[in-house]
């Protein structure tokens, strides 16, 4: 993969060409680079290992426009002219929230440095364009000039089209246990929108979002379903084990900005160990339909982690086969996995701590075929028990 330089580095602005048109950023994507002084950028794409930042490449990046700041002709002629350059924004406020739209890149020490608050510069860094180390195998701007990855970004609709459903699903079963287990897929749509924001823009600040939702997902599940059984002996109940969980994750995510480009495997690390609890609570299942789910679910994620090490490793392979979309597949994957294990591990949790309520598997739309989204019926009133 290949990887941007340090946010201060990102995307120079050269004085006179900062503002916030709408104007295409990339002129010419064939030639890969840009004329001297055109304010024409090379494509962000993916030619070959070395591919640069915008702002640093190539000879149209040399006092010309920027690719992520959009240079209109008359500002291009400043250049050339002994003109001065516009005035800065006034407030530091105003300077930041056009970083936040990825309008603006900010070099550290050019553009309009800001006396005084060089976090200001920093942070407008971390919302650039491209400001983050991971990038994935699609094509970056080859749909949409405002878009890095159009297709990882696109297939993040799928947690606002799952959540809501699954909100719904299995609310019968959050109303009895408890509600917070709505905050599960209530984080899920912020994991939806920050990868979506990610995808959109390569940012730094995308990046960290993304996968610190994932982490708090992750952490709020441990807190609402590890199992009291397997409790630490000093923990004496599921109130202390939240505390300690999110002590945890509070640590995680301040060490998550040490060394961001091994997040995404710490992530992963943590969804195999969640996937081995998982087994050793199906051990004690006898319930042919919670085992049946069980087994989709490892396909599912089996499946969604190979697309995902896939577009990681095996990039070059797919740029052959001009298909560089598998980072998207594996959104959709992972979402409809995060639905199955939800569920079964809420089947799991209603079974064995609020047992009364008679918890039954089902499938939505269609139970018969076992087809569609699973979620539980609560039957409190019937005599059969499962086997879990
Ligand atoms: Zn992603």
């Amino acid at each position: 993969m290949t990887t941007s330089p340090p946010l201060e580095l990102q995307a120079g602005v050269s004085a006179g060409l900062l503002h916030t048109s709408s104007e295409p950023i990339i002129r010419d994507r064939s030639s890969g680079s840009g004329s001297a002084g055109s304010g024409v950028c090379r494509v962000r794409g993916r030619p070959g290992p070395g591919r640069q930042s915008p702002g640093l490449q190539g000879p149209g990046s040399a006092g010309s426009g920027v690719c992520g700041v959009r240079a209109r002709p008359v500002q291009q002629d400043l250049e050339h002219s002994s003109a001065p350059p516009p005035s800065p924004p006034q407030s530091s406020l105003i300077h930041l929230l056009l970083a936040v739209g990825g309008q603006l890149e900010l070099r550290s020490g050019l553009a309009y440095p800001i006396p005084g608050v060089p976090w200001v510069e920093r942070m407008a860094g971390a919302f650039a364009y491209e400001s983050s180390k991971v990038d994935w195998c699609e094509d970056n701007y080859r749909h949409s000039e405002h878009v890095v990855e159009y297709f990882n970004t696109v297939s993040n609709l799928i947690f606002f089209l799952v959540s809501p459903i699954m909100l719904y699903l299995l609310h019968p079963y959050a109303r009895e246990r408890n509600l917070a287990v709505h905050l599960v897929w209530v984080l899920m749509i912020f994991v939806g929108l920050f990868s979506g924001y990610f995808h959109m823009t390569l940012s730094f600040m995308g990046q960290m979002l993304d996968e610190l939702s994932i982490l708090w997902v992750q952490a709020v599940g441990y807190a609402l379903w590890f199992p009291q059984r397997l409790f630490p002996a000093f923990v004496k109940d599921r109130r202390t084990f939240s505390r300690m969980v999110l002590a945890v994750a509070v640590l995680t995510t301040v060490s998550s900005f040490v060394k961001p480009t091994a997040n995404a495997y710490v992530l992963n690390i943590f969804g195999v160990q969640l996937l081995y609890m998982l087994r050793m609570e199906m051990k004690r299942c006898t319930d042919q339909k919670a085992t049946r789910l069980a087994k989709r679910l490892v396909c599912l994620w089996l499946l969604a982690i190979a697309c995902w090490i896939s577009d990681r490793f095996g990039c070059s392979f797919w740029q052959k086969l001009d298909f560089c979309y598998l980072h998207g597949f594996w959104h959709i994957l992972i979402v409809m996995a995060t639905a199955y294990g939800t569920t079964l591990i809420a089947y799991l949790d209603a079974t064995y701590e609020i047992p009364s309520s008679l918890p039954e598997l089902r499938y939505w739309p269609c139970d018969r075929w076992e087809v569609g989204f699973p979620h539980i019926v609560l039957r409190g009133d019937t005599k059969s028990r499962k086997g879990c």
